[in-house]
Order: C-alpha cells, then structure tokens, then sequence
C-alpha cells in the first residue's frame, strides 16, 4: 500500500493537492477537517462534540479523533492506499495512526509537508473565507490560534516521521500546478527506495 501524510499548517493548500494526488495515485482521501464538518452539518453527536473546539481553533481531543478515524479506515479495506489530510496532527495521533496500520499488516509510506511562511498563511485562509463558509476563516484572531496550535502540536508530528526517515519537505508557494509536481517527485522518490 502507499499511505500518505500531506502535512502542513493550515491553509497550506494540503485539501487542493489531497485532491490531485488521489487522482494522480489512486488513493483514498481521509481529511479529518472534512469527516468533522460532515458530522457537524448532520448535527450528530460527534459533530456537536467537534464543533466546540473547531470554532475556537483548537483541536478536537485525540480520543474523538482517533475514534472517527479508525471507523473511516475500516470503511475501505480494500484500498490501495490513503492519503491523510489534517491528521496526524499530534504525536499519541500519530503513535495511534502507526498502531491502526500496524494492525492492518502496512505502515505509512512517507510524510510531505507544504512549507509556506505564516504572512502567507493567513491571508489565504482570509481569502477562503470569502467562500468556504468557515466560521473558523473568517475571524483573523482564531486563525492565529490555529497557527500557534500547529506550531505546539503538530509541528511535532514531522519529527515524529523525520525519526523513522519518512519526512520531506516541499515550497508550498507558487502555481498549483507548480506545488503538486514538486509533491510528486517527492512521493515517487519514496516509493522507489
Ligand atoms: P485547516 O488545515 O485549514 O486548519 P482542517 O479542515 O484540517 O483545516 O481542520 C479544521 C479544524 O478541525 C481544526 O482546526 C480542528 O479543530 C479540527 N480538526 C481537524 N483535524 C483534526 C485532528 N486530526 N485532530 C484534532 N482536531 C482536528
């Protein structure tokens, strides 16, 4: 299997690319944003749960995450692969992720991270609230603490994966085009070795 984390902070164009590379390498998609605005629009109990933390800009506690994930997987058994998006975003998530696939006979394959400065960041999630609908884009104060929270926690994750070897960065600005054939000739350099 080829399992990947897109990694990156917020707003780093990780969902644009997921969509790409799910195409490009046939893999299925698992964003954990996305899962929990689905949840929250169908006002399960999880999505109440969920939308608590998403609208300050915190993160949803690891055991409702790795839950929800877990039953995502479990979905798809026969995939040939998956692409995470916006998870692992803490290290007993990533420790959990690791455990999950274990079970499953398979590993994570490589982490790519989009690199682009915080400036950047936040104007693109200002930009995308124009039309994303995101009560958590739209408000500069709670996508500043999106940044710092990724800064304490989820940073973390990519040196979680540098120690087993599969961490690699890419420039995340310039032409999407441009992010996904830099993305591309990562992940090929992964899975050939
Ligand atoms: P972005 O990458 O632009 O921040 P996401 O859609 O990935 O957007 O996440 C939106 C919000 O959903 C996060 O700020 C957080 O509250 C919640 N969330 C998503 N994934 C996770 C996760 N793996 N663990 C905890 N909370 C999460």
């Amino acid at each position: 299997m080829l399992n990947l984390i897109l990694f990156g902070p917020p707003g780093s164009g990780k969902g644009t690319q997921a969509l790409k590379l799910v195409e490009q390498y046939q893999l299925i998609h698992i964003s954990t944003g996305d899962l929990f605005r689905y949840e929250m629009k169908n006002n399960t109990h999880l999505g109440t749960r969920a939308k608590e933390y998403m609208t300050k800009g915190e993160l949803v506690p690891d055991e409702v995450t790795i839950g929800m994930l877990e039953n995502r997987l479990d979905q798809s058994p026969d995939a040939r692969g998956f692409i995470f998006d916006g998870f692992p975003r803490t290290i007993p998530q990533a420790e959990a992720l690791d455990a999950l696939l274990g079970d499953r006979n398979t590993s994570i394959t490589g982490l790519v991270a989009l690199e682009v400065p915080d400036s950047e960041i936040i104007e693109r999630i200002l930009m995308r609230s124009k039309t994303s609908g995101r009560p958590d884009d739209n408000n500069t104060e709670i996508v500043k603490n999106r940044i710092l929270v990724y800064r304490a926690e989820t940073k973390p994750v990519y040196s979680y994966y540098n120690a087993q070897e599969k961490s690699r960065t890419v420039d995340g600005l310039g032409t999407i085009e441009e992010v996904f054939d830099r993305l591309c000739s990562e992940i090929d350099a992964v899975v050939t070795n």
